[in-house]
């Protein structure tokens, strides 16, 4: 008897598991665009960027972030700690565009990339959340980098998509910034399924599209592949 039921919950549990692993591959499908690296490569940096398309910093440059503490308190060490072990788990070198890093425990202090990119402690017990995080506000600096290249994109997606929402929790501050986090939030969960692989990149991509820019989130989830295609096509693949 309990062989059989052991049978069964083997059988079931391998559909889980397949079940998974095919959502992990349509996520890989839907986010990464058809195309072959080395075309994308070629095609970023624009021939528009000129000097201010500065690559990432070099990997060992990388490796000494400047994390600094807003309060010197236990939640701030816990998560300066947590995103060096993660800095050390995940080779994030390829994300990396500013290395002066501040963590802030104060109640209402949202992640933000400028003047200097900014962490909560929010995620200390989701590393997966708290290292999307930093890749977002890293890749903010990227594309204000790529600043022709991200107007561009901006019109575009403004055809595929006219009505935008703004505020808080579906869009951004403005509707210029929501069509930025377009691009952004797509390259946060390319980069996510690069790091963590295809299945966990999509948790982290349905935590927030039920935690704030939602509709972002949510049209990455049904519309990655337009999306990632307007971002490859105008050169914004780091
Ligand atoms: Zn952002």
């Amino acid at each position: 008897m309990s062989r059989i039921c052991s049978a069964g919950y083997t059988g079931s549990w391998f559909g889980v598991l397949a079940m998974f692993l095919a959502t992990a591959a349509q996520a890989q499908e839907a986010v990464v665009p058809e195309k072959p690296a080395a075309l994308a490569e070629a095609e970023a940096p624009g021939p528009s960027d000129g000097a201010s398309g500065a690559p990432p910093l070099a990997a060992e440059d990388a490796g000494e972030l400047h994390i600094r503490l807003a309060q010197d308190d236990a939640a701030s060490r816990s998560t300066r700690d947590q995103l060096q072990r993660l800095l050390e788990t995940y080779d994030v070198a390829p994300w990396i565009w500013t290395r002066e890093i501040v963590i802030d425990s104060g109640g209402r202090v949202i992640p933000h990339s400028h003047p200097v990119l900014t962490l909560s402690t929010r995620h200390l017990r989701d590393d997966e959340l708290l290292l999307a995080t930093f890749v977002h506000e890293q890749l903010h600096w990227f594309v204000d980098r790529h600043d022709e290249a991200l107007a561009l994109a901006r019109a575009d997606l403004a055809k595929l998509f006219p009505e935008v929402p703004v505020g808080y929790p579906e869009g951004a501050r403005d509707e210029r910034s929501t069509y930025v986090h377009l691009v952004v939030c797509y390259l946060e969960y390319r980069a996510l399924i690069q790091l963590v692989g295809g299945l966990r990149a999509r948790w982290v991509i349905e935590f927030w599209s039920h935690d704030h820019y939602a509709w972002v989130y949510r049209t990455l989830l049904e519309r990655g592949r337009d999306v990632g295609g307007i971002v490859a096509a105008r050169g914004l693949l780091p």
